[in-house]
């Protein structure tokens, strides 16, 4: 097989935990894999950097910041083909530029166009362990460039979807997916196999084991991507295609997302247009709308509810009162969206009916809903999120009895 490894930040993190990297790759070329290894920049590294560039500069120019920032990632492959060599594997450290990542030529944020794999071909083919400094690439231009914070997953993702590879393993410091947040509820499982767009669902709604862009990216390159942690031997979760999950469970997990707050317009006028006003206003000054409802009209007037990301409510109140003056606006910041995620839901009626009825009979309430073909989410009051989310849970058999 071949297998591209990732080692995020933590498991980096100091010296001894470069040196444990160093003797899992080992143990991964020992069983006969090929391997390529991304490394991020050890914890902590990253932000030390852009501190430096701020003691001089409120605006550090683009392109010099990433020469800095690439600088991370680049301690950390080298550190880790040095240890590997001593320990008597053949192992070889590449830049990104070295490794033929190309970029475009958006400084601090830039997006990989093509990857010229020939380089770690050459040296897979002969045996040796390639070990590539995540989170970088180089320009047409010959610049060297980053992908964003966190971009380093992104490398990993890109050079297996360019070099065909297996697996794509992603370690960091959790065990994988789990059906909730174990924090809220001590009895969640954590997820064999999960499809790229339950994931992008969990992690847009705030789960941190992986970036959304790299789950994005795995998608489309069709990368098998496996989320496990570089301090145990646990499993970790497999997030593939859905035709590769045999026993799909209706729902896969609940999730919570407790920085949401509404925004009621009351009293709007029910004619064609207002809707596309107030939202497209909303959305030039790049505002995410989430859930929307309105209510049937009445007397030519309706009302509008919608919710937004509590740290953009602000900005929001000023665009809505702008758009209309006539309209008792209402802001409410204490509701938590509770969402039910699960590709199964396709297939099975009355998913919605039962979370419905285990919210009521713990006299939860409801106070707006949404639902997609994978998912199902509903707003309450914010001090009842959490019990919501062990309700659910429960409702659907998610909770690990063992
Ligand atoms: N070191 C970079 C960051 O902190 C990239 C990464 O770790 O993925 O954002
Ligand atoms: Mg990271």
């Amino acid at each position: 097989m071949l297998i591209v490894q990732k080692y995020g930040g933590t498991s980096v993190g100091d010296l001894e935990r470069i040196e444990n990297v160093a003797r899992r790759v080992a143990r991964t070329k020992d069983e006969g894999n090929d391997l390529i290894v991304v490394v991020s920049a050890m914890s902590g590294e990253t932000n030390k950097l852009i501190e430096y560039a701020h003691h001089f500069s409120k605006n550090p120019s683009p392109r010099e910041m990433d020469l800095l920032l690439s600088a991370g990632e680049r301690v950390t492959s080298a550190l880790l083909a040095i240890a590997l060599k001593e320990m008597g594997y053949d192992a070889i450290a590449l830049t990104g530029r070295q490794a033929g990542i190309v970029t475009d030529d958006v400084h601090t944020s830039a997006r990989i166009e093509n990857i010229h794999t020939e380089t770690m071909q050459n040296h897979v083919g002969a045996g040796r362990i390639v070990v590539v400094a995540g989170f970088q690439g180089i320009t047409d231009k010959g610049d060297v460039s980053t992908l964003g914070r966190g971009g380093s997953d992104l490398s990993a993702v890109a050079i297996a979807g360019a070099m065909d590879a297996d697996l794509c393993e992603i370690y960091t410091d959790v065990d994988g997916v789990y059906t909730t947040d174990p924090r809220i509820e001590r009895r969640a499982q954590k997820i064999d196999r999960i499809s790229y767009d339950e994931m992008l669902e969990f992690a847009s709604m705030g789960a941190k084991v992986l970036q959304n862009r790299s789950v994005e990216l795995a998608k489309k390159l069709n990368v098998n991507l496996v989320t496990r942690s570089s301090f145990n031997d646990n499993e970790g979760t497999l997030i593939t295609k859905e035709e590769n999950i045999m026993e799909q469970p209706i729902v896969s997990g609940v999730a919570l997302d407790k920085n949401q707050a509404r925004i009621t317009l009351r009293n709007i006028k029910d004619e064609p247009g207002i809707a596309a006003k107030i939202f497209s206003k909303l959305a030039d000054e790049n505002i995410n709308v989430d859930m929307i409802i309105q209510n049937v009209g009445q007397d030519g007037t309706a009302n509008i509810g919608f919710t937004v990301p509590e740290n953009e409510l602000e900005h929001a109140k000023r665009v809505v009162e702008e758009v209309d003056d006539t309209a008792v606006i209402e802001y409410e910041s204490n509701i938590a969206k509770v969402s039910l995620v699960g590709v199964g839901m396709k297939s099975h009626s009355g998913v919605a009916g039962t979370a419905f009825s285990a919210l009521a009979k713990e006299n939860i309430n409801i106070e707006m809903i949404s639902t997609s073909e994978i998912k199902i989410s509903m707003i309450v009051s914010e001090k009842y999120g959490e019990l919501a989310v062990r309700i659910l849970h429960e409702a659907y058999g998610l909770d690990n009895r063992s």
